[in-house]
């Protein structure tokens, strides 16, 4: 089952959908069942290399930095076509949705000269240091630290959940850096080359066994003055810029697709129950999708849309974690059952209880939400 065009869709634009999954389609044709089902979550260095040869990565960005000028409608194409068919992007796609536009607003010509094309050839990922031990939700109250030195800075400190930190060559992390400053004042970016001295990266086993996150200690890492992303002390500001790209993309409802494509496959045709079940589940699917591309247009117009897209996500996520519950009660699934269907489902299952944390716990969002909405 294909994602459809969305109706505003141009006739360039579905010949640019036609030909982004016939790629993904090749790209991932050795992949197992179980890595599809885990969509997003896991990451491929070679496959990263693959998209950046292909000129997916970075496609909005300019073209002096080996970008190509199009529109945000061809970007959300190819990730919504990767997601569709449960590719590992999580090295390729977080860069494209964020990190690189943080760069392109805030980092220093030296760091955009170096960065940007490696970046656009996926021959560099990179990860997101925000959480730590006692700061997740909670991110005003952050104390890893970053303090001047005649040379540039020392980072001392701990952050945790961080996604593919174990395979990325930079970090942007969030640090104070103001002494004494508290909750959102005095907290600045940095990019930090991973391979710097007194970095320490311990993977973090999940549900599944597996450790996509990690925990990074920073023992008196140095980092030279201009690894400073934007200006110091307006890291809370930018964090707040960074996490309105992170929450509205097609990421945020397809992380099940491939789930809900096996039951399509399975569903009894002439089963009223089935039809039903998975209409409603589809409508619900296409109703998010409307939203996540309107907030994919205003962002190509220029806004920063922090509440819609914090309401995208509750949303997404919650249409995504009800797939294995609804899967559970259409089909009879033993546990020896070896199906793609059943391995598949119980890979969601596992997966799903992620999807309403990361980026963003579903109760914190709705605190933005409410505020944005004057509660
Ligand atoms: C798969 C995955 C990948 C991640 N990747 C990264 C990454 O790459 N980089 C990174 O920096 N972080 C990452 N995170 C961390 C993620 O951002 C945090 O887990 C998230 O912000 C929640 O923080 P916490 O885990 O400390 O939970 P807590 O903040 O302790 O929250 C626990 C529970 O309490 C609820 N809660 C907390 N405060 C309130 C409140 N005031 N009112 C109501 N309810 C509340 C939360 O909603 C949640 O349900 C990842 C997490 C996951 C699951």
């Amino acid at each position: 089952m294909p994602i459809e065009p969305a109706a505003m869709e141009s006739a360039s634009l579905r010949d640019f959908r036609t030909e982004v999954r016939a790629f993904w389609r090749q790209a991932l044709a050795d992949f197992e069942p179980a890595k599809l089902a885990e969509s997003w979550m896991l990451g491929s260095k070679p496959l990263t290399r693959e998209v950046g040869q292909q000129g997916l990565i970075g496609l909005t960005w300019p073209k002096d930095f080996g970008g190509r000028e199009l529109t945000n409608a061809h970007r959300y194409i190819v990730w919504e076509e990767a997601l569709a068919q449960g590719a590992p992007i999580n090295y390729c796609m977080p860069m494209d949705r964020q990190t690189g536009p943080m760069l392109l607003r805030h980092a220093s010509a030296r760091l955009q000269a170096s960065l940007l094309p490696r970046m656009v050839a996926g021959d560099i990922s990179f990860c997101v240091g925000m959480s730590e031990p006692d700061s997740g939700s909670d991110l005003a109250s952050i104390r890893s630290r970053a303090e001047r030195t005649h040379q540039g800075w020392l980072l001392n400190g701990r952050k945790v959940w961080t996604s593919g930190a174990h395979d990325a060559d930079y970090m942007v992390g969030l640090f104070r850096s103001e002494k004494g400053s508290e909750r959102h004042k005095g907290l600045s970016q940095f990019v930090i080359d991973m391979k710097s001295p007194g970095i320490t990266v311990r993977g973090i086993r999940n549900l599944r066994g597996l450790s996509h996150f990690n925990e990074c200690v920073f023992d008196n890492v140095a980092v030279p003055a201009d690894a400073l992303l934007g200006a110091e002390g307006e890291g809370w500001k930018q964090v707040s810029e960074e996490l309105a790209f992170e929450r509205s993309g097609p990421e945020r409802f397809l992380s099940s697709f491939v789930l809900l494509r096996e039951m399509v496959d399975n569903a009894t045709a002439d089963d009223e129950a089935h039809t039903e079940r998975l209409g409603h589940l589809i409508a619900e699917l296409l109703s998010v999708r409307e939203m996540s591309l309107g907030i994919s247009a205003m962002l190509d117009a220029g806004h920063s849309p922090a509440n819609a897209a914090a309401l995208v996500k509750d949303l997404g996520t919650t249409f995504e974690q009800k797939l294995p519950d609804a899967a559970f009660d259409m089909f009879d699934v033993p546990a020896d059952d070896v199906s793609t269907l059943a391995v598949v489902l119980r890979q969601t299952a596992l997966c799903a209880p992620e999807y309403s944390i990361r980026g963003g716990a579903r109760e914190i969002l709705r605190g933005v939400i409410a505020k944005g909405l004057g509660l």
